[in-house]
């Protein structure tokens, strides 16, 4: 028997390989891309463990090259769902009780499988499955989602060991349970590793999952369910669930099993699911823990003593890496005009100097948007840009899907602050600016934090140090993720604990305690050494 008090240190953020020419990890990762380029995979669904195969199936494919086909996944339907409740609910009573270090020795060996032996599978998969570069891949599918499995084994261990104080004759304890039942993990597109940390956060608490993938993440959630299976995850612990959203969610919430929701997507997807939840609400053993990261409209602030190169790049990468759909994503900027003039020529060159393409030609910054829907609602907000007397489009505004779904970094200038697309998330890569006058620093600052309803990522950028503190302040509620003189993108875990508010979500903050205590029902344990026996206190002595 082990009686160890164990803690797992703080863990070093996993290196970002360079993926240079000529160095093994290039050779590596070219090699993967062939090989999955040549592979169609098919994707069951693994319900308590084993593998199920519904007949009903739809295709996996390319973003930037959508005739070619990766693989076939089968969809759930009512049935399978019920299979997984009662696989998540059966799994739960035996995890929750595992010893927590065993626990997080299943998340750490699956983190060492992602960086080792299934590095180069997750790059490809990712890249090829979701169109981002290798850079973009590196630090979502290996990086961030190796970061999470170890930090979390690193936080759950603090709360842990969080525990009440004992006065004399007594021992008081906190144990920090698992959620009675199970909990819906919703995955959205754009992030290899959120999908795996909304499984593995509650799971490192002792929970059992039903797992949502997006159909446009089937090939690399796939891999990442059988890497948590090569690292020891018991049968039922995950359930691994492609299938349509709406068909999954309205059995899984009407369960009196579910416990808790961990959702990362689109507001009107969380709304809905939370409006359901609310209609159940009767039916449940617990009140169910919401969690859920949702829309953004990033931006960066430009104080007029900004330095303009520092601005431009920082802008540029902010709003087109991964073109454009990360929640964080810089998608509109207050600009004063006595600095826009060379921004405006910075930012232009740059963006026309963007290379679109394949993902796996390493020369291309950007690939394609992630499917027809995503690439038909962009185009629409740039059509709409284009017609508008409103908005100026000054660099982009082509967009081209005959063999994947391309659009051209666009940045639009708004001559009305309230324009459309400074208010909407658009999720591409659309960024609009505002111009202001120097003299109206005030309002353009209050037209920041009010123009739109999210409250995710932003940034300022200025040398004066003293207005960027004054800005910070005046923002304080525009933004859970701020940066000062940065871009507000590439949070790392246990560095940037990433999260907002306002429109934006939960704020429970993925990657740290916040959100691990949202995953635990705790019970708090007194034992008396020596009880009562007399049922009068002292003082009445005297009247008996
Ligand atoms: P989405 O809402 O379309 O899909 C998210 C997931 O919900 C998918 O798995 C989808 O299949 C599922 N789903 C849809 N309808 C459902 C239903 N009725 N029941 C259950 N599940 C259902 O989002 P997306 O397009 O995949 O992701 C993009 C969105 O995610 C953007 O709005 C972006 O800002 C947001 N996002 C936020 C963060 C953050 O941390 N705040 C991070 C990444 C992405």
């Amino acid at each position: 028997m082990n009686n160890a008090i164990y803690s797992f240190r703080s863990p070093d953020n996993e290196p970002v390989l360079d993926y240079l020419k000529g160095s093994p990890e290039r050779k590596g990762i070219e090699e993967e891309l062939k090989r999955q380029t040549k592979l169609e995979v098919e994707i069951p669904l693994i319900i308590g463990g084993k593998e199920v195969r519904t007949g009903n199936t739809g295709k996996v494919t390319m973003p930037h090259n959508h005739g070619h086909v990766l693989g076939t996944y089968h969809k759930a339907g009512t049935k399978e769902v019920e299979m997984a409740i009662k696989a998540a609910v059966d799994a739960q009573k035996e995890w929750s009780v595992t010893p927590w270090t065993v626990r997080a020795s299943v998340l750490l060996k699956a983190a060492e499988l992602i960086a080792t032996k299934y590095r180069h599978t997750m790059n490809a998969a990712t890249m090829l499955g979701q169109s981002k570069t290798i850079f973009q891949s590196e630090i979502d599918a290996v990086c961030e989602a190796i970061d999470f499995l170890r930090y979390n084994a690193h936080f759950a261990g603090k709360i842990y060991d969080a525990q009440p104080k004992s006065a004399m004759n007594q021992l008081n304890r906190m144990e920090y349970r698992a959620l009675e039942g199970f909990v819906f993990a919703v995955s959205p597109f754009n992030f290899t590793s959120i999908a795996s940390n909304l499984n593995m956060a509650p799971v490192m608490m002792g929970n059992t999952t039903i797992w949502k993938p997006a159909t446009t993440a089937l090939l690399s959630n796939y891999y990442l369910m059988k890497i948590f299976m090569e690292a020891g995850l018991p049968a039922g612990v995950i359930n691994y669930m492609p299938g349509q959203g709406s068909v999954i969610g309205n059995t899984v919430v009407a369960s009196k099993h579910f416990a808790g929701l961990h959702f990362t997507g689109s507001n009107g997807t969380f709304n809905h699911l939370w409006q359901d939840v609310s209609k159940n609400l009767t039916n449940y053993i617990s009140y169910p823990r919401l969690v859920g990261e949702t829309g953004g409209k990033d931006f960066i602030f430009v104080h007029p003593t900004a330095d303009t190169e520092e601005v431009a790049a920082n802008a540029i990468r902010g709003a087109f890496e991964f073109q454009g759909q990360k929640c964080s994503a810089v998608s509109r900027m207050y600009i004063p005009k006595s600095l826009w003039p060379r921004i405006k020529d910075l930012m232009v060159d740059m963006a026309n100097d963007i290379k679109m393409g394949d993902a796996a030609d390493f020369s291309a910054f950007m690939n394609a948007v992630i499917s027809e829907t995503a690439f038909n609602d962009i185009t629409a907000y740039i059509d709409e840009a284009k017609k508008s007397s409103d908005a100026e489009i000054i660099a982009g505004g082509s967009y081209d899907k005959s063999k994947g779904y391309f659009i051209k970094p666009t940045i639009i200038q708004a001559l009305n602050p309230k324009f459309k697309t400074m208010q909407e998330e658009i999720f591409g890569p659309v960024l609009t600016v505002f111009v202001y006058d120097d003299k109206d620093l005030d309002e353009a600052i209050e037209l920041c934090d009010t123009t739109s309803p999210y409250g995710l990522t932003g940034a300022v950028f200025a040398r004066d140090r003293a207005a960027a503190e004054m800005i910070c302040n005046r923002l304080r509620y525009a933004a859970g993720n701020f940066y000062i003189n940065d871009k507000p993108t590439g949070a790392v875990v246990g560095m940037q604990p990433f999260g907002g508010s306002r429109a934006s979500g939960t704020n429970d903050k993925a990657g740290g305690e916040f959100n691990l205590i949202r995953w635990v029902s705790p019970r708090t344990i007194k034992e008396t050494f020596v009880p009562a026996t007399e049922y009068k206190y002292p003082y009445q002595k005297e009247f008996e």
